[in-house]
């Protein structure tokens, strides 16, 4: 059985939960369990802090975890990445009082820095030549500058809002995070052909999410055209409509270049456009 270690409660909580629910695993969940097994899969889930994450799955008490890349380096772990999963998107963001003067990095010289993320902060500064003295507080980063704590604070940015309603402006980019796979290096070929298994699902389930099954209706003399417009997997199916001299053409498109061709697909004489999701894609 293969170890999974995912955050208790917190932001990459719901949707750790989520993508192995899309994978087909099975488990019943309870807020007050710290441990559960899937029913219909060779998987056993941990629920832990985040933080703590990197360092169980590097000493091997969990095969595989899902964390924030923030984290993950912040940690020195690096090394444990698999792949990135694409959510729990967020930035790292050094941020002022926005009153405050400035015109670039130079101006953090010699101030203090409250952050969560001392590492990642002090890379940054060494890379920009900036000296500063960093603060590491565990929480409420974006409080530090209003109590008297710190003059600039590096802390988690995913919209903005937070900083905005403790009067701080965001000045620099510090590091980009998503939440990442990650695995230790030792797993016995038994645990890795589970893995293998389990990235295979999640590969599907990712392919399709920007993947939409497309169906429209077209004159039997422009289905060349609009076939090239939608090549999907391979090419459309192409299905004769009961009224002569029309077919329906079913293919797969991805979301975003959807909205690039629809005037196109117009323009060559389709009519009655359905876009429906996708929910698994094997290629
Ligand atoms: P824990 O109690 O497990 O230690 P925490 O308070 O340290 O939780 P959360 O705030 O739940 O952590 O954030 C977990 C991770 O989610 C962060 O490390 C970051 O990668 C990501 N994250 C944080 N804030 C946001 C956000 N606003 N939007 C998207 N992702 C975020
Ligand atoms: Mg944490």
């Amino acid at each position: 059985m293969l170890r999974l270690a995912i955050q208790k409660s917190g932001r990459l909580s719901e949707d750790s939960l989520k993508l192995i629910r899309e994978c087909g695993i099975s488990f019943i969940t309870s807020s007050l369990k710290l441990k559960t097994e899937s029913t219909n899969f060779p998987l056993e889930i941990l629920y832990l802090r985040d933080d703590d994450i990197p360092g169980y799955v590097a000493d091997g008490v969990a095969d595989i975890g899902i964390v924030g890349e923030n984290v993950l380096v912040e940690e020195g772990m690096q090394q444990l990445a698999v792949e990135q999963l694409g959510f729990s998107k967020c930035r790292l963001s050094l941020a002022v009082p926005k009153g405050d003067q400035y015109e670039d990095i130079s101006d953090l010289q010699g101030k203090n820095i409250a952050t969560s993320y001392p590492k990642l902060l002090q890379a940054y500064l060494e890379d920009k030549g900036v000296q500063a003295n960093i603060h590491t507080i565990s929480g409420s980063v974006e409080i530090a500058p209003s109590i008297g704590l710190a003059d600039a604070i590096c802390d988690i940015v995913s919209s903005g809002s937070t900083l905005i309603s403790n009067g701080l402006r965001e000045v620099e980019r510090v590091f980009k995070s998503q939440a990442v796979l990650i695995a230790n290096g030792g797993l016995n070929d038994e645990k890795q052909e589970i893995l293998n298994k389990l990235l295979f699902r999640i590969h599907a389930v990712q392919r399709a999410q920007k993947a939409k099954y497309i169906l429209l209706n077209a004159p039997n003399d422009k289905i060349a055209e609009i076939s090239e417009l939608l090549p999907g997997a391979k090419s459309p199916s192409i299905l004769p409509l009961a009224e002569e001299g029309w077919s329906s053409l079913h293919s797969v498109v991805n979301e975003d270049d959807f909205w690039e061709i629809i005037e196109k697909l117009k323009a060559a004489g389709a009519q009655g456009i359905l876009v429906v999701p996708i929910e698994k894609m094997i290629v």
